[in-house]
């Protein structure tokens, strides 16, 4: 099946997936590792789960809100991203220069020289998590509402982590149902979270198992970061097989943010307590090739089960 050549001495079974998946004409190639083009059959399946998703959630009402993939840098850099994640980041630069630097920035690309010098951070950068954008847009609107807040929000995001695993994109689409109010509403938001996402995953004839997870912090303070997370229990992870068994794939993951957004942003409950925040986030592109993984290329002969929940 793989299309890797069988004189290769070692196949890596995360790029021999990536290979299949693009000779099987679902992903597209651009030779950049974790940037695809996404074919009709994809998204096909792509839709269906952001469908199933809406089914799921609109009894609960979120407010919806979809933003482009940037970010206002300021908030970006007020949200901390760059302490924890500096390597993940991907910010945006451009030309601001007159007609001679446009002049000597044709030259330097010419001749193959670096030309990043002649470029200038811009006003935006790329969206890391789709739920980044809304919290300081929720408290400049003033105190929550008594019931707090539910908001809907989705959007492709960046992380620069170049990979051969096609799980790891360096652009994917992020869903993301987010709860901001007190404690109690939001760990009770999360405890709910952690059995209708299970639930969901298992409609969709995946295995399924929950593990406690943390971020990729950056660098040694990273690690007690994430011994932090870990203890606190503030992350959970749906994890499926899809490229490797020993080492499943986070599809769905739950975070319990307590009040860190409300110590940047003046996010505060109706007393004027800070807000506690949590969020389930859905990796579309994941549960898509976990979906593929699991019950074939040929839609058509996918379990009826799967079909009725993702075409009912
Ligand atoms: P991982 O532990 O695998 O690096 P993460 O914990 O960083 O993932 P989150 O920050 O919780 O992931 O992101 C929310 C969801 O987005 C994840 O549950 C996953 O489904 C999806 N996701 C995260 N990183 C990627 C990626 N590089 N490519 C595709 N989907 C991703
Ligand atoms: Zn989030």
């Amino acid at each position: 099946m793989s299309a890797v050549s069988s004189s290769s001495p070692v196949v890596d079974p995360k790029g021999a997936y990536r290979d299949e998946l693009i000779a099987a004409g679902l992903l597209i190639s651009t030779g950049v590792d974790g940037i695809y083009g996404r074919s009709a059959r994809f998204e096909q399946v792509v839709d269906a789960l952001q469908d199933s998703i809406t089914r799921m959630t609109t009894p609960d009402k979120p407010e919806l809100m979809r933003f482009p993939p940037l970010l206002s840098r300021k908030d970006f850099l007020d949200s901390g991203y760059l302490k924890g994640f500096p390597h993940l980041a991907g910010t945006v630069h451009c030309f601001c220069g007159n007609e001679a630097d446009h002049r000597r920035l044709l030259e330097c690309v010419e001749e193959g020289k670096d030309w990043s010098d002649m470029q200038e951070a811009a006003e935006v950068v790329v969206t890391p998590a789709a739920c980044y954008p809304i919290y300081p847009i929720v408290a400049r609107r003033g105190p929550l509402p008594a019931e707090g807040l539910l908001v809907d929000v989705s959007s492709y995001c960046f992380r620069h982590e170049p990979s051969i695993d096609p799980c790891r994109m360096q652009m994917f689409r992020m869903r993301e149902n987010v709860r901001i109010g007190t404690a109690e509403q939001v760990l009770a938001f999360r405890e709910d979270w952690l059995k209708r996402g299970f639930a969901w995953v298992e409609k969709l004839e995946l295995p399924v198992a929950i593990d406690l997870a943390n971020d990729p912090f950056f660098g040694r303070a990273g690690k007690l970061m994430a011994v932090g997370q870990i203890d606190q229990q503030l992350k959970f992870e749906m994890l499926v097989p899809v490229t490797s068994e020993e080492n499943p794939t986070a599809c769905v993951s739950c975070n319990y943010h307590i009040t860190h957004f409300s110590e940047i942003w003046p996010l505060r409950d109706q007393n004027g307590e800070m807000a506690h925040t949590s969020c389930v986030a859905f990796g579309i592109e994941r549960i898509t090739l976990a979906l593929f993984r699991h019950h074939g290329f040929d839609i058509d002969s996918w379990p009826a089960g799967v079909r009725a929940e993702l075409w009912p």
